[in-house]
């Protein structure tokens, strides 16, 4: 019942633990619950072009409408999800409420990129995942080529290999692949030369301090490097200032996302914003 905490000394859990396993079960219990209640969203944030100012795609992004709480972010809950596999009804359906809320978007001439959808190691690990986006696409009548899937840099990195697999077989029905929250974990060269993947999203955190930090900068322009020795799309996200866009885009980074352009968005409030575009040919919040 004790846990190593650093190096020479134990701390004692057991009063924290029965909390920590009590709240799990409270938060268990109300995820099963909102899930049938559907008290989950599908928020979206656009994807930018920083040369031409299009809107080349949407970032799907779950929230949880909680009754007495409020807006639940993402972070909050989806790490409880996965560990509880309910990430996997949860992925189905941000998979296919935006499939079919996008759609209308490009039905209405609102909208004419590419859809992001976050996936989790636990959704391809399972088996099915690529017969459930087939089902989904068919029922939806969605294009598989304007979909983006975003896996995270530690899925890449797992040792079980089936998911390349997986990717293969998505990438085989024209679906796209992008690595998630690059540069926060460590990914092989090597084995980043192998994958079947199609573009890189630089972490936020390098974003955070491009203009402060050497460091930052140059890592960043190491990736693009990389990106573009491997025929992958560098993308940055977490841009929230005019000085970050400007060195990005003298760095030769042309497609971005972040606060700067706008907000993740309820599915309302993205479609007055892309009409807002479209009316005043300009990004704005
Ligand atoms: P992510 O996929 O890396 O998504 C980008 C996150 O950065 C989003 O947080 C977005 O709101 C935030 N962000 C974008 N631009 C800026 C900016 O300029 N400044 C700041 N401070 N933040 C910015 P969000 O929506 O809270 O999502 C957090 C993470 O939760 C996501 O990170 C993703 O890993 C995960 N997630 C969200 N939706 C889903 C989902 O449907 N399925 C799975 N498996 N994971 C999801
Ligand atoms: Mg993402
Ligand atoms: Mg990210
Ligand atoms: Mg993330």
């Amino acid at each position: 019942h004790a846990k190593r905490n650093g190096k020479n000394f134990y701390k004692t859990y057991e009063p924290n633990m029965t909390l920590e396993i009590f709240k799990r079960l409270e938060t268990e219990r109300e995820m099963m619950n909102a899930i049938n209640e559907e008290q989950f969203e599908v928020y979206y944030q656009p994807q930018v072009n920083i040369n031409t100012n299009e809107v080349v795609g949407l970032e799907a992004l779950i929230r949880w409408n909680h009754p007495t709480k409020g807006l639940i972010n993402p972070d909050d809950f989806i790490p409880i999800a996965e560990e509880l596999r309910l990430i996997i009804p949860l992925g189905e359906f941000v998979f296919h409420r935006s499939c079919q809320q996008v759609q209308t978007l490009i039905d209405e001439n609102l909208f004419n990129g590419y859809l992001s959808i976050n996936v989790s190691g636990v959704q391809i690990e399972r088996g099915n995942f690529v017969e459930f986006v087939k089902d989904s696409l068919g029922k939806t009548l969605f294009e598989p080529t304007k979909i983006e899937l975003e896996i995270t840099e530690s899925v890449i990195m797992n040792d079980t290999k089936s998911w390349i697999d997986v990717l293969n077989n998505l990438k085989s029905i024209g679906c796209k692949v992008a690595i998630d929250d690059f540069g926060k974990g460590y990914s092989s060269l090597t084995h980043l030369s192998n994958l079947p993947i199609d573009k890189i999203k630089i972490d936020k955190a390098f974003i955070d301090d491009i203009s402060e930090t050497q460091n930052s900068r140059l890592i960043t322009e190491i990736v693009m490097f990389l990106a573009k020795k491997m025929d992958l799309t560098p993308f940055a996200e977490g841009v929230e200032s005019e000085v970050q866009r400007d060195i990005l885009m003298s760095l030769g980074c042309e497609f971005v996302q972040g606060y700067f352009f706008s907000k993740p968005k309820s599915f309302n409030d993205i479609k007055n914003w892309l009409k807002s575009v479209r009316d005043t040919q300009c990004l704005e919040n």
